[in-house]
């Protein structure tokens, strides 16, 4: 009877252990700028650079583990996996370098995938050749595409154009595989997705929520995201981010 109880103890145990360590929910989250707002464009698109610090202070200091999509298998075996993208590939982003660098430390490595648009790079207010470079050789950044001119993919013309043109230019400026892609407007369809895997491996979408795994063919070509806002709390932030 003893030994009965101790195996079932033991079973109990591994249990708990087990499931306390999975994360149901993985959160991907979507910001455009990282800079003060004056005036310029869509408030709710930029978060200060004060609060987008705090937010990965936080992320820091509750064990999250920051991941790109080149280590997407990793979601299955770290503690609270987190991934953080930037949508049009503006020049603020070289705010969140800034700050990444700042947090960074032996246990705790920040990591975020810039999706740039591939035509307008070297723009007035976005990331330039070198900037991409830099980012893409420091360690934390992984440049992805958002298309070549942005366009809705539902509507547009030339598709593998679009898909393809994009990808190899980024490939071509920071010498990594590109093999993600943010649909522009988050806007696709069963065409889209049949497109986007000749040539991707995930494609990100703004509908919002965590991912949670389904086992769905066609899944990681519509991965959600949550638009993290100026407005957004930190309270709002924590419960975006809860892997639970
Ligand atoms: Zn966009």
């Amino acid at each position: 009877m003893k030994q009965l109880i101790i195996v079932f103890v033991t079973w109990l145990l591994l249990g708990i252990s087990t499931t306390a360590n999975a994360s149901e929910k993985v959160p991907i989250l979507v910001y455009h700028s990282i800079a003060e707002f004056t005036g310029h464009g869509q408030k709710e698109l930029y978060v200060t650079p004060e609060n987008f610090e705090m937010q990965m202070r936080y992320l820091r200091e509750n064990g999250y583990t920051m991941l790109t999509f080149e280590s997407w298998q990793e979601t299955e075996n770290v503690s609270k996996p987190i991934f953080v993208t930037f949508d049009d590939g503006y020049k603020n982003n070289l705010n969140v370098h800034q700050i990444f660098h700042k947090l960074k430390n032996d246990q705790f490595l920040p990591a975020a995938t810039i999706f740039v648009i591939s035509d307008f790079i070297g723009r007035n207010n976005r990331l330039s050749v070198r900037d991409l470079k830099m980012l893409a050789n420091s360690g934390m950044f992984s440049i992805q595409s958002h298309t070549a001119t942005h366009p809705d993919l539902t509507k547009a013309a030339n598709l593998d154009d679009e898909l393809k043109r994009s990808k190899l230019k980024i490939e071509q400026i920071t010498g990594k595989p590109v093999i993600a892609l943010a649909y522009p407007f988050g806007s696709y369809n069963n065409q889209i997705i049949h497109h986007t895997q000749k040539y991707y491996l995930y494609g990100l979408t703004t509908t919002p929520g965590p991912y949670i795994k389904s086992g769905l063919k066609d899944e990681y070509l519509q991965l959600p995201r949550t638009y993290i806002k100026y407005s957004t709390t930190l309270d709002q932030f924590k419960e975006i981010v809860q892997t639970k």
